[in-house]
């Protein structure tokens, strides 16, 4: 017998806005984080348009753009030497009509922070699933590293691209197959009034440099397996190719002093072909691992969450049984999954791989890409795509009204460090 509604495994983008939503309905929700706290190895800061009118449907705004941020309202590239502006959201029928660029780890602070107004609520970190409890083929809530089982009505794997619960729960998987890796590592900068956020097209390279005031958030496209080889060619001819492809980056690239300053994330595009089973929901990254281009990761795993509340946050609260609905769930949001990594292979195979694989040198703009310059138009199409997505979700779950003004303090788990910005994990 259990008295939770809902246990979420994972305290991502998913998870977090997840819990808070389920939990706004009156769903006794607890949400499970592995971790001591949200800093780790960087995973993307973009908060797109479509993530910040939905905190804008939530009233929470206001409170959102208090914290510090870099507001991104062009994404351009240099190609053959040649500035390109690719997406303007300045058009965006939308409020936000900006990227918001935070450190994820402020992000999911400020959705826990909010979701502890309900007392419906409860973020427990440091606890692992390391297992599902299933009887009779139905998921009746996980079991914990230290033995606990915690049991819920509903159990939600919302634990990333390495989902260990979908695989418990034998969900089937399609690889899409990806053809790059990412090599991720920061530069020193100097801050500007406007934010540079931009990437380089250059002979054999393709590198994106997000702009995070006083630093670069750098990526270096390679193909898929090159990284050893990259090692093994050494720190000085790895940051000559960075100072090559980017020569305002020449001055700084000496900065990085060690490999251990360069993380690797091995890319997967992959997706659930069934994103449940009684009692189990998978969402984010457990559903569908994205790719980062586009930055689109934490905003689709954003809507998921959304649309899984709004399908079964009221019977769930009710006390309905939601096994039923659970395909819904998947049936709404295959289409904008299929769409947006549809688009991410395209990027990779047709330009990506033949840029950083075949070593394709751009000695001119190619005439797809000038187009943008010629016609602005045109740059309303990607901004549209990343920054709305397709199939926009918008909060329609019920409010229960039980937030209360002040929410408890959140309490530390022992041997944590008291400022997470000090050490990074992944
Ligand atoms: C290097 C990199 C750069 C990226 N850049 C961007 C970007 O710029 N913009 C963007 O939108 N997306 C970006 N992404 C993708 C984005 O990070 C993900 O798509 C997004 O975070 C998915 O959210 P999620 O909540 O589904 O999963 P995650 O963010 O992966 O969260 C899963 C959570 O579950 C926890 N967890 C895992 N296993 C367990 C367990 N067994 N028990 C309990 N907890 C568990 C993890 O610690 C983690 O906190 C990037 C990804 C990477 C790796």
């Amino acid at each position: 017998m259990t008295d939770r509604d809902l246990v979420i495994a994972g305290g991502g983008p998913a998870g977090i806005m997840a819990g808070l939503l389920f939990a706004r309905a009156g769903c006794n929700v607890q949400v499970l984080e592995k971790h001591a706290d949200f800093f780790r190895d960087f995973r993307g800061d973009t908060v797109h348009p479509s993530t910040l009118e939905l905190l804008r449907e939530l009233g929470l705004i206001d409170e959102f753009l208090k914290r510090p941020h870099d507001e991104v309202r062009t994404l351009t590239g240099r190609v053959a030497n040649r500035q390109i502006t690719f997406a303007d959201t300045s058009h965006l029928p939308v409020e936000s009509r900006f990227i918001a660029l935070m450190p994820q780890w402020d992000f999911l602070d400020f959705l826990a922070k909010e979701a502890r107004h309900y007392p419906t609520f409860s973020l427990r970190m440091q606890a692992e699933a390391v297992d599902l409890i299933i009887e009779n083929g139905r998921v009746l809530g996980v079991l914990l590293s230290d033995g606990e089982e915690v049991r819920a009505r509903l159990t939600i794997a919302a634990d990333g691209r390495s989902s260990m619960l979908r695989d418990k729960a034998d969900l089937p998987k399609k690889d899409l197959g990806a053809s790059i890796d990412v090599l991720w590592f920061r530069l020193p900068k100097q801050k500007t009034a406007t934010n540079e956020t931009g990437g380089t097209f250059g002979a054999g390279t393709f590198l994106v440099e997000l702009d995070r005031g006083d630093y670069w958030q750098c990526a270096y496209v390679v193909p898929k397996g090159a990284a050893d080889e990259i090692h093994r060619n050494g720190l000085p001819a790895f940051c000559a190719s960075i100072a090559q492809a980017e020569p305002k980056l020449a001055p700084v690239v000496d900065t990085i002093e060690d490999w251990e300053q360069v993380k690797l994330l091995s890319v997967s595009l992959d997706r659930l072909t069934r994103w449940w089973r009684p009692g189990l929901l998978a969402i984010g990254d457990a559903a569908h691992a994205m790719s980062p281009v586009g930055g689109v990761g934490i905003n689709l795993a954003i809507q998921d969450a959304v649309a899984a509340a709004t399908i079964l946050a009221a019977p769930l609260a009710g006390g309905d049984d939601v096994d039923p609905l659970l395909k819904t769930v998947q049936e709404r949001r295959l289409f904008p999954t299929r769409v947006i990594q549809g688009a991410q292979r395209i990027i990779h195979n047709r330009v990506l791989t033949p840029l950083v694989a075949r070593k394709a040198k751009l000695d001119k703009v190619p005439f797809v890409l000038s187009l943008f310059d010629r016609v602005p138009l045109l740059r309303r199409i990607p901004a549209r795509l990343v920054g709305l997505g397709v199939r926009r979700e918008h909060i329609r779950s019920p409010d229960a009204g039980l937030r209360r003004a002040a929410p408890p303090r959140p309490s530390r788990p022992r041997g944590s460090s008291r400022s997470p910005r000090r050490t990074a994990r992944s």
